[in-house]
């Protein structure tokens, strides 16, 4: 029996920080809740978990956790939760094919192991516990389905220095066998070591992606939790949501959901005046120069105007200043601000006065609470709709999405978008370099980025498109924003 097939299962991770007399690595101990100079051993529901210190001093200190996985206590707590009694074929796995890096089983002996420091409690230092340490984890045989590249999409935005993926060998005698699916990990930077944990309770099933157990439905609140202040913002949410909940669509889209009002709720909080609100100050103009987001209106108005729009849907109308504006032009018959954001719904009701209204003008507005990543009958058959400077605040792998959501589903006639021209960027004197113009964006796009995305939408869901400068159109850069005007085609209005 060679020691792969040896009944012990053996998990690894260590934790390691650097430190000074005045500041000792071993704090880490304390952090940990665990001495470092003991070993302990702890059982946990799928075998022992050991938490040693193989170099302990002012200078370097490292934990390790080592789970030796119990396959016996596995299949038999697989059998008093599976289904039927059957034990799970992804148990079978942990027990025949699985050596030593049984990650998903590392995460739940980290979360029972390191309960506290998860929480980021530690009454010893409490001041310890809510600094940046300088952290290096290692996981030494890490299974990662999706292989290096997507361990590195996974850790890269989640504010590590350096995030070193490699991947491990089949046979490090033949290396002609190729790569296993185990990547070696080092994470390198400096973080609260409870974000850091967290990260890990997270990521290191999704990657394993064969979770064992069965996902029950308060697995999305202990996700939500483990998430806080980095799964909101991170790129890959929508992977990492639907691996750690076993791809159950209903949990998976419960949390996306979630996640979406406490992303608004961050970026509410960090709503800074717009750039493109800003007034050029050192102007020596006596007239006042019209704010962007001014000309932005107007235009989005001259264009449904000559759409002879008269039922309007605003689409992530925000605080309802364009919601305002329509309401003053009473050609406009019928128009609905939709956001995401309760927040923004509730102060755009006190801009229009919503409960002061007369009951004509009442009849004509109406605000609701929604997504626009998710089909929505309440938004079929009118005649218009506007995306004012939204398309930019979702994650570019939800904008299919919006798209068939509104271009697929809602079907207006006509359908304005504007989005900031990132070329412009370089106009704009207060902006640095490099930076997007405000800080929930999650891209900004050339013109010809956006012309390319608008005219394949244009082509997927029947309807032409034309383009509109908004704002000086600069000869080199063009104009600040840019705006796609799209008109259902006549056949498909005449299927309509
Ligand atoms: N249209 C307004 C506001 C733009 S800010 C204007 O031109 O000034 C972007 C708005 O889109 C925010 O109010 C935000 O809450 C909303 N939003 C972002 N993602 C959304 C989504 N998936 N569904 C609905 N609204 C969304």
């Amino acid at each position: 029996m060679g020691p792969e097939q040896t009944i012990l299962k053996r998990v690894f991770l260590t934790i390691s920080t650097t430190g000074t007399l005045e500041r000792p690595a071993t704090d880490l101990g304390f952090l940990l809740h665990k001495h470092p100079d003991k070993a302990q051993s702890f059982s946990t529901s799928h075998g022992t978990a050991h938490v040693f210190y193989p170099e302990a001093s002012a200078e370097r200190c490292t934990a390790a956790l080592l789970l030796e996985v119990d396959p016996v206590a596995l299949v038999r707590r697989g059998k008093g939760k599976g289904r039927g009694g059957a034990p799970d074929a992804a148990l079978a796995q942990y027990v025949n094919d699985r050596p030593y890096a049984a990650s998903s089983l590392l995460a739940v002996a980290l979360s029972t192991v390191f309960k506290s420091a998860l929480r980021g409690v530690c009454a010893a230092l409490p001041g310890r516990a809510e600094a940046l340490l300088p952290l290096r984890i290692e996981v030494p045989a890490l299974p990662a389905r999706g292989g290096a590249q997507l361990v590195g999409k996974l850790f890269g935005p989640l504010g590590w220095s350096s995030v070193a993926v490699e991947p491990v060998p089949l046979d490090a005698q033949f290396p002609e066998w190729g790569d296993s699916r185990y990547v070696q990990l080092v994470l390198e930077g400096e973080l609260r070591l409870a974000d850091a944990l967290r990260q890990l309770y997270v990521l290191l099933p999704v990657l394993d992606d064969a979770k064992h157990y069965w996902v029950a439905p308060d697995e999305v609140d202990k996700l939500l939790r483990a998430g806080e202040g980095w799964l909101a913002e991170h790129p890959e949410q929508k992977l990492i949501t639907s691996r750690y909940l076993s791809r159950r669509w209903g949990l998976t889209r419960q949390a996306m959901e979630r996640l979406e009002l406490v992303r608004l709720a961050e970026a509410d909080d960090l709503q800074v005046e717009d750039v493109d609100n800003a007034v050029d100050e050192t102007s020596d103009t006596e007239e006042r120069p019209v704010p962007l987001a001014e000309q932005r209106r107007d235009a989005v108005l001259t264009a449904l105007r000559d759409a002879g729009a008269s039922r309007v849907l605003d689409l992530g109308c925000g605080q309802g200043q364009l919601v305002q504006a329509l309401l003053k032009d009473v050609r406009f018959t019928e128009i609905v601000g939709v956001d995401v954001s309760v927040r923004a719904l509730t102060i755009a009701a006190r801009r229009l006065k919503l409960d002061r209204l007369g009951e004509r003008q009442a009849a004509r507005v109406k605000l609701m609470q929604g997504s626009l990543t998710y089909t929505d009958k309440r938004l079929t058959g009118y005649d218009a709709a506007v995306l004012s400077e939204v398309i930019e605040h979702l994650d570019l792998p939800r904008l299919p999405a919006l798209e068939y959501a509104v271009f697929g589903s809602a079907r207006p006639h006509t359908v304005l978008v504007t989005t900031p021209n990132v070329e412009y960027n370089v106009r704009w004197e207060t902006l640095p370099a490099g930076h997007v113009r405000h800080g929930d964006h999650r891209f900004e796009w050339t013109r010809e980025e956006f012309g390319r995305w608008a005219e394949g939408v244009a082509e997927r869901h029947g309807y032409t498109v034309r383009f509109v400068p908004v704002g000086p159109d600069d000869p080199e850069v063009g104009p600040p924003t840019q705006m796609a005007v799209f008109e259902m085609t006549s056949k498909e209005a005449k299927a309509a």
